[in-house]
């Protein structure tokens, strides 16, 4: 790709985490031995408080940014999120979505509708109780967080996509029984490939299921045909059963990495700016959203982030950059 091509991406879509905590330990994410007692999560004070957000939501938008995904840690277990949903449903014109692990949806769906989110992204590894707490090192039942899904759609939080992170040797054998369950409920099941984010997830590219092996497995048995992507610049790769009952999704990061085409802005819940998700440092928000700045030098500062990326992670991978110390997914969310 041409450079300036890369250069002149434009941003479009971001992501917001509003804690890094959670009530899971997905192996893949955030391992217990790392993330346990004595692990030092983000103080209340380093949080960017729910106007602090709102405000840079709403120079994001100004930039361009049409879509805004709040993620974590777990987005549910932020206090009161709902409220911060009404403030972000009110910024306008952009589409307002939360990825979650469904654990708090069964409570809080009806009201995160009401606040003004318009639809979820449910991460969930298998159906099979066994397999789930190998991956998410919980005792949390999968009939709770389908009945979060269930509780979403009822509130009307629709189209739901669910997201399947597919580890070889642990949940590949998951992928059938998931695609047949969600494939009758007509929700969009995205598979994604194991990555190789932060650096304590001990990541192996042996450990990564390529998504044609995926799509090839579930081709056998429900046959599938390719569609074009619903807008420019989607992560993933849709696939539709042949028989018009639905699609797939597939996120091929690792075997077909689509970095020429990003166009996503993260920031965390402290306020610091990541223009990629492999990224080792980032740009602090919270010092200038603080200083009491006004909302142009924001915006340049933003813009001045973006115009200096030249990102590229995933085309450039290697199995030593792998271990670098990158930032957590914890922290920056997905
Ligand atoms: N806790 C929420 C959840 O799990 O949906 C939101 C945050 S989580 C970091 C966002 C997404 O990242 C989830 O769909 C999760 O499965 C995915 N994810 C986490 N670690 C990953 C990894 N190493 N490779 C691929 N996807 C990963
Ligand atoms: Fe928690 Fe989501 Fe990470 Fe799992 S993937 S540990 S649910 S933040
Ligand atoms: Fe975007 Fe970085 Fe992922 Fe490439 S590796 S698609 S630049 S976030």
């Amino acid at each position: 790709m041409d450079i300036r091509d890369r250069l002149e991406r434009p941003l479009r879509d971001l992501r917001i985490s509003v804690t890094d905590r959670c009530n899971f330990r997905c192996t893949y994410c955030m391992p217990r031995e790392v993330f346990g007692r004595d692990f030092r999560f983000l103080a209340r004070d380093d949080l960017l408080t729910f106007e602090e957000i709102a405000r840079l939501a709403r120079v994001f938008v100004a930039q361009g940014v049409e879509k805004i995904r709040l993620t974590g840690g777990e987005p549910l277990l932020r206090r009161d999120i709902e409220r911060l949903v009404a403030m972000l449903a009110g910024v306008g014109g952009v589409d307002l979505t939360l990825t979650t692990n469904g654990s708090l949806l069964p409570t809080k769906a009806h009201a995160l509708k009401a606040a003004g989110l318009r639809r979820v992204t449910v991460s969930l590894d298998a159906l099979e109780d066994d397999v789930f707490k190998r991956l998410n090192d919980v005792d949390f039942p999968v009939a709770r967080v389908l009945e979060g899904i269930e509780a979403a759609e009822e509130a009307g939080l629709t189209p739901i996509k669910i997201n399947m992170v597919v580890r070889r040797g642990v949940n590949e054998r998951s992928v059938l029984p998931m695609a047949r369950h969600f494939r009758e409920r007509g929700h969009v099941l995205r598979f994604i490939e194991y990555m190789d984010v932060g650096h304590t997830n001990g990541w192996r590219l042996d450990d990564v299921v390529p998504a044609g092996e995926i799509v090839e497995a579930i081709d056998a048995e429900m046959p599938l045909e390719p569609l074009s992507p619903n807008y420019p610049g989607e992560v993933a790769n849709r696939w539709r059963y042949r028989d018009g009952s639905g699609e797939v999704g597939v996120i091929a990061s690792v075997s077909e990495p689509f970095c020429g085409s990003c166009t996503r802005a993260r920031v965390t819940a402290d306020g610091t700016l990541y223009t990629c998700l492999f990224a080792s440092a980032g740009r602090d928000l919270r010092g200038a959203l603080r200083r009491g700045v006004g909302d142009e030098e924001l915006a340049g500062l933003v813009r001045a982030v973006w115009r200096g990326r030249d990102d590229r992670y995933s085309e450039l991978r290697t199995l030593a950059s792998a271990r670098d110390e990158k930032v957590e997914m914890s922290r920056i969310g997905g």
